[in-house]
Parts: C-alpha cells; structure tokens; sequence
C-alpha cells in the first residue's frame, strides 16, 4: 500500500473507533497529514503501526462527580482524564472545566498535548482531563466542593510519576488550591509535583502563571525574526481575556507591539491606545467580571457585543480564547486586512479552512501545539524545582522559559526544510513531536 492511502486508511479507522468525537478527529486529520512524508522515509513505523497506537489513549477514565450547590441542591456532573501517552514521561496535562467539555474535547486536548510535551524536549508524557461543570457564577463554596468531589475520583490515577494535571479553561489558582489540598488530604502526603500552577507560597513556580501567554509572544518573536522581522509598533489582536490572554498582552507590549483588541465569550473591546492591563487584570483576574466593563472604565474603548473580533485589522492575531473561534470567513477577513503573522495561543482555535487559507496566503502560521508549549514547558520546570526542594528567580525561569519556546521553534522550522517544506511550521511541529514519540514508542517494545 503507498503512503497516502497507509495515511487514510489509518484516519478511517480513527473515525471508525470514535465515532462523533469532531475535535478529536479535526486534531488527528492535521497531524496525519504531516505524517505521510514521516512513514516514506521509517518504514519500521508503518510496520510496528505506531502511528495507529499513539491514536490511541492509553487509558480513558469518566467518572461521576456529585455534590451539593449553596442552596442544598445536589448537583451531578461527568468528569474525565484521558491518560493518551506515556512513552516520554508520566501523563502531563491540565483539567477544563466548562460546560462543553465532552470525551471528544478531552481526547483531542490530550492527543495535542503529546506533541506538544514531546517539542518542550522535557520528560514529560501527554493527557488531558476536566467536566462540564461552569465555575462562572459559582460561590467559592460550591466550587471548593466540586473540586473536593472531583478529586475524590481523581487522586487514585495521580502521581508525581504517573499522571500530572494543571489548569486549563475555567482552572486557575483557586481551583489548584482547592485540588491540591484534597488530595493532601486523602493520600497524606505533600506531593508537590503531583499537580503544577500550584501558588507560589506552596510550591509553585514563579513564571508558571505568566508562561503560556509569555511563550507565545516569544515564538511569535522567533517567528518574525526568522523573516528579518519584530514585533516593534505592530498592531496585535489576542482574544479571549484569561490567562493565555493577559500575558499574552503583557509581553508583546513589552516586546514593542501594541494589543489594540481583546475577548470574552460575551463580545470584544478596541482600545486603540493600547489594552491597559492593570484595568484588565482588575476586571478579570480580580472581580471575574465581563469584559464589557473594561470599555465603562477605560476613556476612548468601547464594547462591541456581536460580530467577530477577528474583524479589528491587525497585523499580528493571536487566538487565544477556545477551539475553533477563528473560521475561514475570519481568515480572509484577516488577509484582506492585511494580517502577516497567525499564532494560536489557545488550542486549535483556527478551523482547517482558516489555516488553509493563512498557509494559501503566505501568512506566517504557528500551530498551538507549538506555540502555547510554554504553559507546560514552565509546568515540566515547576516539578524540577519541587522534586530538588529549590526555588528558582523570576528572572531566571524567565530566561529559561524564553530559551525553551526559541528552541521549539528552531526545531519546527528546521524539521519543515528537512522534511522539504520550509516555512511550514504546522508540519515541522507535527513531524518533529511525532518523531520524538514515535522513537520512545518503538524502544519500549509493543506496549
Ligand atoms: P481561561 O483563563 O479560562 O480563559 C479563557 C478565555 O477564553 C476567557 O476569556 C473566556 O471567556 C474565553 N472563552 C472560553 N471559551 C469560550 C468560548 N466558547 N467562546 C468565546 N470565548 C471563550 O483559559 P486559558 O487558560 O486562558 O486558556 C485559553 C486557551 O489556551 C485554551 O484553548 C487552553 O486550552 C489553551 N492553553 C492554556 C494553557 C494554560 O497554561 N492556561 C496552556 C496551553 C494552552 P469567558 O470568561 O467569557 O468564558
């Protein structure tokens, strides 16, 4: 059988295993499509069907997760880990809560995520878990007895050397907290690297809060360079306004581009004087409250409730709010306004289409699975630090960080011209997280 058809009929059989899964299976279809020219060149991978086991999780857990609300209610929601793979270390990989989190959203999460821990070069294998419980609106009570109940379930399938979870959508510090205190408190013990983003006065890492958006403004950095470029008096555009967001606007403003826009799921506020972060963070760090209330505090923004953000001209756009917010129609929309550079933040938040046309138009694309690493990548330095009972400066986890995501995108560029595609770093991550994995893989026998 040629290459091509080996390729297909592998993503068949994906389908075939999974049915209604649609994120998991748009995740698997681009990788697979990176992948033909890796099977034409290591037969032993098509042979030892590699490819077909990393599709493959090797554990999935659901699980029920009961508890009662402020009122008295009791409350039922699903929870979920999928352990997808070990080969380069114990199960790394955050929790979302949100009301649309399903298998399908979790498996594909999960299949990013070993990719993505395979690029950071550190030992750290991939998963990804969470429920479709909504934190908004929830009294700290009622979240501290969800995640109570949820780590009820969850704590027999961790580990500092087996699986390690972080946040994601709708977990951040008060969530770790809550987590981490629970699983004290069944297992007895201080396991520090059993859960990364831990606060920084128990065990957490400076820079780990900042990393995910920090990182992705570095590759962004290291992409522009690589074209004689930077981000110096660019106009940005980042949706969403979490964690990714916020210091995402952070460091491009300190690299010199201005963010002239920003999101929440409720609309976008244009502040063309540039977002001002202490009002941001205020909003939404602190009061956890709508993004429409930066523009009622900020002279000269404004709220806009419909229509796509995507739709403010900007040179550099950064989607960083959620899987598949930035469509074709966003795409040419970009294009037509003359968008240079592309880089996601969140994880797939560009549809195929609209990266078809970003790669179609010469638009410098930089895949989430790489450029978002950074979050993990400072999560990975996180449990070192625990594990040597060291604690590292701002500064230089800093430095480290910004080395790792300027590493990462040295090797997805090189691998594109090695594997004749220069410039295509949607096939140099692909291939050179695969490669990375797939070595692993293969050495630790059929498993
Ligand atoms: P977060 O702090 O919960 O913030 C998410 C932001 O996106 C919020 O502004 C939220 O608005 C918006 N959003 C979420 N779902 C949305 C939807 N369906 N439609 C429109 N807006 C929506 O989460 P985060 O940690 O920044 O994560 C953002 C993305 O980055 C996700 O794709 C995540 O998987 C990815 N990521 C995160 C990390 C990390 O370290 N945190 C690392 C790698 C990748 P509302 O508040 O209105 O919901």
């Amino acid at each position: 059988m040629d290459v091509p058809a080996k390729v297909q009929e592998i993503y068949a059989e994906v389908l075939r295993r999974n049915p209604g899964e649609a994120e998991f299976h748009q995740a698997v279809h681009e990788v697979l499509e990176s992948l033909a020219v890796v099977l034409g060149r290591h037969s032993e991978y098509a042979e030892m069907k590699t490819i077909e086991r990393i599709c493959e999780p090797e554990r999935q857990i659901i699980f029920r997760v009961p508890w009662q609300d402020d009122a008295g209610e009791v409350q039922i929601n699903r929870g979920f880990r999928v352990e997808f793979n070990s080969a380069l270390g114990p199960y790394k990989g955050g929790l979302r809560f949100h009301p649309s989190v399903n298998l399908g959203i979790v498996k594909f999460l999960g299949f990013e995520q070993v990719f993505k821990n395979a690029l950071t070069g550190m030992p750290i294998g991939g998963g990804k878990g969470g429920s479709d419980f909504d934190p908004k609106g929830r009294s700290d009570a009622e979240v501290m007895r969800f995640c109570q109940s949820f780590m009820t379930e969850l704590y027999r399938h961790l580990g500092e050397y087996t699986d390690v979870p972080a946040g994601d959508i709708g977990v951040g510090a008060r969530e770790i907290g809550y987590l981490f205190g629970q699983y004290k408190r069944i297992t007895n013990r201080y396991e520090s690297g059993v859960i990364t983003g831990k606060g920084l006065g128990w065990g957490g890492a400076l820079v780990r809060t900042e990393a995910t958006g920090y990182g992705a403004a570095f590759f962004a950095d290291a992409m522009m360079r690589a074209r004689g470029e930077s981000f110096d008096g660019r106009r940005v555009v980042i949706s969403g306004s979490g964690n990714v967001a916020v210091y995402g606007i952070e460091k491009v403003h300190q690299l010199g581009g201005t963010v002239v826009a920003c999101s929440d799921s409720s609309g976008y506020v244009v502040d063309e004087s540039g977002i001002d972060l202490e009002v941001l963070k205020q909003v939404k760090e602190v009061e956890r409250a709508r993004i429409a209330e930066y523009a009622d505090r900020v002279d000269g923004a404004h709220f806009v409730s419909r229509g796509s953000i995507w739709d403010v001209p900007c040179e550099v756009a950064m989607p960083s709010a959620t899987q598949n917010e930035l469509d074709g129609g966003a795409a040419r929309t970009l294009a037509q306004n003359g968008c240079q550079y592309v880089v996601e933040g969140a994880n797939m938040p560009a549809t195929p289409d609209a990266v078809a046309l970003f790669r179609a138009a010469g638009i410098g694309f930089a895949p989430g699975k790489a450029a978002n690493a950074g979050g993990v990548a400072t999560s990975a330095l996180e449990m070192q630090q625990n594990a040597s009972r060291d604690r590292w400066t701002f500064e230089h986890s800093e430095a480290r960080l910004e080395e790792i995501m300027r590493g990462i995108h040295a090797r997805c560029h090189e691998t594109a011209e090695e594997y004749g595609a220069p410039g295509d770093l949607v096939l140099g991550a692909n291939v050179a997280g695969f490669l990375e994995v797939a070595e692993a893989v293969h050495a630790h026998g059929l498993i």
